[in-house]
């Protein structure tokens, strides 16, 4: 540990997501924390992509699979008295590490230790602006990953997101070893939607190797996909306008009748 500037007193836990990978994406608060901790604890890869841009702190780097290391480890140094950020990709509480460390800092009883949660742009949404405008209307995300969560309860979130007419957008769709659950979730949507619902895909997202792509749901069973991919499986309103999806935001039969209650509603 290089840096002994830091008293007890000053020790505080940031909990910052980086976006989805362009310098771009991060927003100006996680790069002003960035700039001003004292360490940096986070996966590998991501502190690859942060380390260039801000080689103040100490990066402390570990291997994908030790996530409950990794927010232990911050929560310790923070409360030691050290600035730290906790960072992960895209938001950190999305799926992320900010739950891993909130709960280990209520083990300890910690609530006096200062802590800024920093939102980040998360692959939901970067995947969406890629593919044009396909979450104009009610969605949810779902990770298909069982290993934290039994696939009883995914798949009774899949049933009910796809009964519900929900755009989905599916996190974690499938590594080299977890390939039956993405099957399985086409096969629930297809009990409730047209085999030709558009479906957006997009893999490395504002990363090297970006790929954007689009399809339906019944051809989803053929396009690669790994844990690098962000999926999105349109509603019954989302069409495809060339390499984009649309989902809109009213229905046709819904439109001036209430002037008022819409403008209320816009906020864009
Ligand atoms: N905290 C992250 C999500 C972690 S779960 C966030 O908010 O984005 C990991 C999953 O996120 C991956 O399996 C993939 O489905 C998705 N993902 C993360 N980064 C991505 C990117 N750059 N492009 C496409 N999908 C991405």
């Amino acid at each position: 540990m290089g840096n002994t500037r830091a008293e007890p007193q000053h020790g505080a836990l940031f909990l910052v997501g980086i976006g989805p990978g362009d310098p771009g994406l991060l927003t100006f608060r996680a790069a002003e924390v960035l700039s001003a901790v004292e360490v940096v604890v986070g996966y590998d890869l991501y502190v690859e992509l942060v380390r260039p841009r801000f080689p103040g702190p100490e990066y402390l780097a570990s291997p994908i699979t030790q996530e409950v290391e990794r927010a232990r480890t911050a929560v310790t140094l923070a409360i030691g008295g050290r600035q730290v950020a906790l960072i992960g990709s895209g938001d950190a509480g999305v799926y992320g590490l900010a739950g891993l460390a909130l709960e280990h800092l209520e083990r300890l009883d910690a609530a006096h230790l200062p802590l800024e949660v920093v939102p980040g742009v998360t692959a939901a949404l970067a995947a969406a602006a890629l593919l044009g405008a396909p979450l104009g209307h009610d969605f949810c995300t779902i990770s298909l990953s069982d290993l934290l969560t039994p696939w009883t309860t995914i798949r009774r979130r899949l049933e009910a997101a796809a009964a519900a007419d929900f755009v989905t957008v599916l996190y974690n769709p499938a590594s080299r070893r977890r390939t039956v659950q993405l099957r399985e979730a086409i096969a629930l949507f297809l009990v409730h939607r047209p085999p030709e619902t558009p479906v957006g895909l997009v893999s490395n997202g504002y990363r090297d190797g970006q790929a954007v792509r689009t399809t339906t749901l019944t051809a989803l069973a053929e396009e690669h996909v790994d844990m690098l991919t962000t999926i999105i499986i349109g509603n019954a309103a989302t069409r495809r306008w060339g390499a984009r999806l649309i989902t809109p935001r009213g229905y046709p039969n819904k439109g001036r009748e209430n002037e008022q209650d819409r403008a209320e509603q816009e906020t864009s």
